[in-house]
Formats: C-alpha cells, sequence, structure tokens
C-alpha cells in the first residue's frame, strides 16, 4: 500500500507588520518581545523617516498631562483611542524611552522631548527596540496587496528591493501605513488601499494641522512674522466654534504656529462644505480696550508731535507687522503723529484687539502634520485593534480614523495603538 505523508510546512513569520514608522515599529518590538517571529516590511530606504522630522527635528514624543485629561485633545474616535491608551498611556510612553536610554524632559504645555533635543534618538530608540527582540526587517520593500482566503488574512504580496513582486504567507498582518501628509517621508496613503480591496470603509482623508490661507491682501506682506501671546478666534458662518491662546505665524505656505493649526481641524471641514471661516487675532489679549487706549495716549504724550505714526506702531507690534497695520487702518506710515485723529486711534484700537483675516482655503497634505479621516474606527475592535471584518487583520496609527492637536497627542496614539496591535490579540 502507498503511503502519503503530508508534513505542514511551517511559515517563517507569525505576523508581517507594514511599515516601520512610529505604530509599525512599536507592534513589531511589542510582538517580537512577545515571541513572535515577525517580519517588518518597509518601502522607504530608512525607519521612521516621519519621526526624524517631528517637533522641527526635536519630536515632541508626547504630552505629560494626566491622562484623563487626554482624550479632549483627541479630535476624532477618542472613546474608540481610550482602552489602547489605557493599556500603554503617556506615562508608559514616557517608561518606555526612558528604559531605552532616551532622557526627556517636559517644556511648557506638557509637552515631552528628548533631552539632546534630536528626534533621531526617539526613531533610533525605536528600531533598537525591534532590533533587540530579533524582528526582520526589510526596506526598500514595497505592500502592495494584503492576501486573505475568504475573511482571513493569509499574507502579503510586495516588490522587493529589486522590484520584482514577491509574496510573504503569514496568518496575522498589522497594517501601519501611516497617513498621507508629508508624502516624501513614506506615508502615501497605500493602507487606505489595502483596507477598502478588504471591504473596510475609509472615511474621506483632508489636511490637519495644516496652515490656514487667508485672502486677507496684506498677509503677502506678513511672511515671516511671528507673534507670541495671542487670543485667535475662529469663527464659521458667523459662529465663534474655537478660541485660543499662543504662538502664530505667517509664511508662504499661510496662517501656521500651534494656535492656528489647531484651529485647522475645523476650519478645514468647514472649507469643504463650503461654509464661510473667519480668524480673528486679538493682539493684546492682557489688555482691556480702556486699558490700551490709556497706553496710546500715554505713548502718544511721550513722543514729538512730528514723530510718524509708524514709531507709534512700532511700540505697539513687532516690527514686520507695523506697515501691514498702517495700511489696514489706511494711515499713512509716515503720518505725523499730531495729525492723528481720535477716530483713527479708536480704529487702532479695533484692530489690534480684533483683526480680521477671512479663511479662503488650507494648505496641502504637503504642508499638513497628520491626516484626519482614514480607516473607519467602527470596523476595528478598540480593545485589539484587529479588524471587525477580515480576522488576523490588525491596524495601528495614523492609517486609523484617528487624529490629535499638536502637542504630543499624534505620537501617542501612534505608540498606544501599535502596542495593543502588537500584542495580536485576538478579538471575542
Ligand atoms: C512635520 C511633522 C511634524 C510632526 N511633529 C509631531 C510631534 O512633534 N509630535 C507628535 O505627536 N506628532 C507629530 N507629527 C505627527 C506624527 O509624526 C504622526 O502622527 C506619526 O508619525 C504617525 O505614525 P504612523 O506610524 O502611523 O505613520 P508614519 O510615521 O507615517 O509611518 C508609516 C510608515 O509606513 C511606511 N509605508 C507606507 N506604505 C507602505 C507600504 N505600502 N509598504 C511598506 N511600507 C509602507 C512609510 O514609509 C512609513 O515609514 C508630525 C508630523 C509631521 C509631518
Amino acid at each position: 500500500m502507498e503511503q502519503t505523508e503530508t508534513t505542514a510546512v511551517r511559515q517563517p513569520y507569525d505576523v508581517i507588520v507594514v511599515g516601520a514608522g512610529a505604530a509599525g515599529m512599536m507592534a513589531a518590538g511589542t510582538a517580537a518581545r512577545n515571541g513572535r517571529r515577525v517580519l517588518l516590511l518597509e518601502k522607504m530606504e530608512k525607519s521612521g523617516r516621519k519621526v526624524r522630522i517631528t517637533g522641527k527635528g526635536r519630536c515632541n514624543v508626547t504630552n505629560a498631562r494626566p491622562p484623563e485629561d487626554f482624550a479632549a485633545h483627541v479630535r476624532a474616535n477618542a472613546s474608540f483611542f481610550a482602552p489602547a491608551f489605557a493599556e500603554f498611556d503617556n506615562r508608559a510612553t514616557i517608561r518606555f524611552f526612558e528604559r531605552m536610554g532616551v532622557k526627556l524632559d517636559i517644556e511648557r504645555g506638557d509637552r515631552v522631548f528628548p533631552k539632546s533635543g534630536k528626534a533621531w534618538d526617539i526613531a533610533n530608540a525605536l528600531l533598537e527596540f525591534c532590533v533587540e527582540n530579533g524582528v526582520k526587517i526589510e526596506y526598500n520593500t514595497r505592500v502592495t496587496e494584503i492576501m486573505t482566503v475568504g475573511s482571513r488574512v493569509f499574507g502579503v504580496r510586495y516588490l522587493n528591493r529589486r522590484g520584482f513582486v514577491r509574496k510573504e504567507e503569514c496568518p496575522q498582518v498589522i497594517v501601519c501605513t501611516g497617513g498621507v501628509s508629508y508624502p516624501a517621508t513614506g506615508s502615501t496613503g497605500d493602507g487606505y488601499a489595502f483596507a477598502a480591496d478588504l471591504g473596510h470603509t475609509v472615511v474621506p482623508v483632508r489636511p490637519s494641522l495644516t496652515p490656514l490661507v487667508t485672502s486677507h491682501p496684506q498677509a503677502k506682506y506678513m511672511d515671516r512674522v511671528l507673534l507670541r501671546n495671542v487670543r485667535a478666534t475662529l469663527d464659521i458662518d458667523g459662529e465663534t466654534v474655537r478660541e485660543e491662546f499662543g504662538e502664530l505665524g505667517f509664511s508662504e505656505r499661510g496662517i501656521d504656529g500651534a494656535v492656528a493649526l489647531r484651529m485647522s481641524r475645523d476650519a478645514v471641514d468647514a472649507l469643504i462644505d463650503g461654509r464661510s471661516v473667519k480668524l480673528t487675532l486679538d493682539l493684546k489679549p492682557a489688555l482691556a480696550d480702556e486699558v490700551l487706549r490709556e497706553r496710546i495716549r500715554r505713548e502718544i504724550a511721550e513722543m514729538q508731535p512730528t514723530e510718524f505714526f509708524a514709531e507709534l506702531l512700532r511700540k505697539l507690534v513687532p516690527k514686520p507687522l507695523v506697515m501691514p497695520l498702517a495700511q489696514e487702518l489706511d494711515i499713512h506710515s509716515k503720518c505725523y503723529i499730531e495729525k492723528i485723529a481720535d477716530g483713527q486711534i479708536e480704529r487702532l484700537i479695533r484692530v489690534l484687539k480684533g483683526w480680521v483675516f477671512p479663511i479662503a482655503d488650507y494648505a496641502p497634505f504637503e504642508y499638513a502634520v497628520v491626516t484626519a479621516g482614514g480607516v473607519s474606527c467602527d470596523e476595528v475592535d478598540p480593545h485589539t485593534m484587529e479588524s471587525l471584518k477580515i480576522r488576523g487583520l490588525y491596524f495601528a496609527g495614523e492609517v486609523l480614523d484617528l487624529d490629535a492637536d499638536t502637542g504630543g497627542y499624534n505620537l501617542q496614539i501612534a505608540f498606544s495603538t501599535g502596542r495593543m496591535a502588537g500584542m495580536l490579540k485576538r478579538r471575542r
């Protein structure tokens, strides 16, 4: 009698992680530390390209405020994020990097940075976490398809470093491909296509934490103006929806700085819906109108009558703002101070306390810090990050419909969801 023997071929990896960004490295290292055989595929030539440019090269790695205050800064699906954050919160992130040898500092606004001031230290610590736990990493390797059999993951197809199509079979895949902002770093939205092909809903993506483009005629003369301690109010269809205090700047990309970026989440959505958006700046938030009036009168009293109006403005605002402000007031900068009428002083007070900038557009994904929208959180289990549609498929990081304010919250989203996905718990 002929004897047949079937030997199951053991797949070389338990899990493939797609994307070596903040979420992918956290997920891969976590899975490997828990004894899984992990393959991490990254399409760029090195890991963490985006992490390396975060926080203007300094990496605002998380925010140290009390965990219970965190949710208020997560702008979409905060309740979905809660279990992942409970598993690995901001204190856990701080402990993680300190254990990896990165000393951290807490700065204004509870923002946490590496003491060295180098985002590379964060990216290298994440890579080290993978390497020391035995993750196999392939660079210049672009995943093109998540393979499934029925509603189970079966592996991935990818283009290898020589541009040839190859496949790797594996029962579990974690998609950590990021969003579409700053695409030069490698995040070009591939994960959305994988998810959509597998029947997932992808919430339309929009730039967030992105500069706002104003139609104000003076804005083009305000390039590089940086204003500290201003109060800004965002109005949508005439109704105030947000008020922020802090730093705001003008650049060739639009109005940016922390205050404008935080407001951009609401502004972008309103502009997409065709609503009218305006930003009003109070340049003297600490001074009530009456106090400001007194201050201006005092400054004028101390000036020579034949000094120019511009010199008064110079005492009130940063130098690059003097000419645009004089233009806005329609007063010649070389008008003698003795000629300035009471009505013009009143107008100056009104503009200093409420300079209105109509918002006509927003800067595209190339300049957006994060992507709003993404794989719908309704179709992912918040306790495991596993797809509710495909067994063995997990998502983590910005590819999900999760985004937050500036201040270290977005990287925390990547770390918490990456950690949760890397635990490879099975949904019930
Ligand atoms: C300029 C800038 C500054 C920022 N500063 C901060 C900050 O200071 N603090 C903060 O909290 N957040 C900051 N952010 C946001 C933060 O960097 C992101 O939210 C975070 O990096 C998202 O992590 P991620 O792992 O989900 O995605 P990414 O970090 O974007 O990683 C995705 C990875 O997947 C890879 N990939 C994509 N498609 C494929 C594919 N098909 N095959 C293989 N690999 C693929 C990409 O190459 C990339 O390496 C900043 C963002 C920018 C752009």
